[in-house]
């Protein structure tokens, strides 16, 4: 009788929730309208492979040395952004001719000297007090031993041409009088490879308060195919979506299939995933203080951390269509109605 009982309120719980549940993810799906359509494809298609390779050849070059965090051709490679976004009249947060955001020698490991964050920000026109972060590194591994140059081509070169064709787009719009709501800041972090410096010393001394953070996009290596997709090129690896916002998860595959139809490749979002991808890159810093992420990745491939990630082996179609899907993501969260919701505040799963 007792056992009988036991089993038939298991039962009762059972079928009342299930649906429940589902109804709850119905709604919030339900609530995302994507906005300004005609406008999303009009910026996002003033992001090309053409300028991508343009920049991310030089961006990779020799002349960078390899870009190791402190060194002479890491400084080159900050003061290449710092003028692109200059002469790009895309302002710095910090006013003026300062995009730096200055981290002492003591911070980071010994024998690596000081360093810096590059930050390009469009200002919001009616919360600009919320903040977009999108994100990428742009210090790499510097010279090998025989010399040659770890050139970082997709490690994370192609992460940070995307945010400079990204900021390039939100800021013709915003001339254009479709500035977004919100504000959007073009992070390229240094000393990542490292340990992550740079966005963990980011998140100790934030430019915007991080409660004011909305969410933070991380782009580290989206210009390359990976084996397990040899004959389905058009995917992108996201972590991260469901952590802490179902709706991040939701928008961002509203978005997709709105303007993409690209596969999204979930197999590295699982929890205690082997390769540990999710704590393995600048957006790891920002979940660590509750604010929403994802991580684009295209996986590794042969010549991941290898002086052979050189800039003709990326398929730049795909790091157009990729760097477009994330531009629209940035747009629909920038401009959508309220600000993305973490999970624990949202009243649509409650
Ligand atoms: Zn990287």
């Amino acid at each position: 009788m007792k056992v009988f009982f036991i089993l038939s309120l298991f039962a009762l719980v059972g079928t009342c929730s299930t649906p429940k549940h589902s109804v709850k993810i119905q709604n919030l799906k339900d609530s995302i309208k994507i906005s300004d359509s005609a406008l999303v494809v009009k910026y996002a298609n003033t992001i090309t492979s053409k300028e991508l390779k343009t920049h991310l050849y030089k961006f990779s070059s020799e002349d960078f040395e390899g870009r190791k965090v402190g060194e002479p051709g890491q400084k080159l490679a900050a003061e290449f952004l710092k003028n692109y976004y200059f002469s790009e009249n895309i302002a710095s947060p910090f006013g003026k001719k300062n995009y730096y955001q200055y981290i002492p020698a003591s911070y980071l490991k010994e024998t690596i000297k000081s360093s810096e964050n590059v930050l390009a920000f469009v200002e919001g026109v009616e919360k600009p007090e919320e903040v977009v972060i999108i994100s990428a590194h742009l210090d790499h591994l510097g010279i090998a031993d025989n010399g040659m140059i770890y050139r970082g081509a997709d490690d994370d070169g192609s992460g940070t041409v995307a945010l400079m064709e990204m900021a390039q787009a939100f800021n013709t719009a915003k001339k254009q009088g479709h500035g977004p709501k919100r504000s959007v800041l073009f992070l390229h972090l240094t000393a990542e490879e490292i340990g992550k410096k740079g966005s963990i010393f980011y998140t100790k001394y934030p430019v915007f308060p991080l409660e004011n953070t909305v969410v933070n996009l991380n782009i580290d290596m989206i210009g390359r195919v990976d084996d397990f997709h040899m004959f389905n090129r058009d995917y992108i690896y996201l972590i991260g979506t469901n952590r802490a916002s179902k709706e991040l998860h939701f928008l961002s595959e509203k978005v997709n299939s709105t303007f993409f139809n690209i596969n999204l490749d979930y197999r590295y979002n699982a929890e205690k995933e082997s390769n540990r991808y999710y704590s393995r890159s600048d957006h790891y810093s920002f979940a660590l203080h509750d604010i929403p992420v994802i991580f684009y990745f295209n996986g590794e491939h042969k010549d991941y951390h290898e002086i052979s990630d050189t800039p003709d082996k990326i398929d730049y179609d795909l790091l157009e269509k990729r760097t477009k899907l994330i531009f629209a993501t940035a747009w629909q969260i920038a401009n959508q109605e309220n600000r993305l919701a973490l999970d624990r505040d949202n009243e649509l799963l409650k």
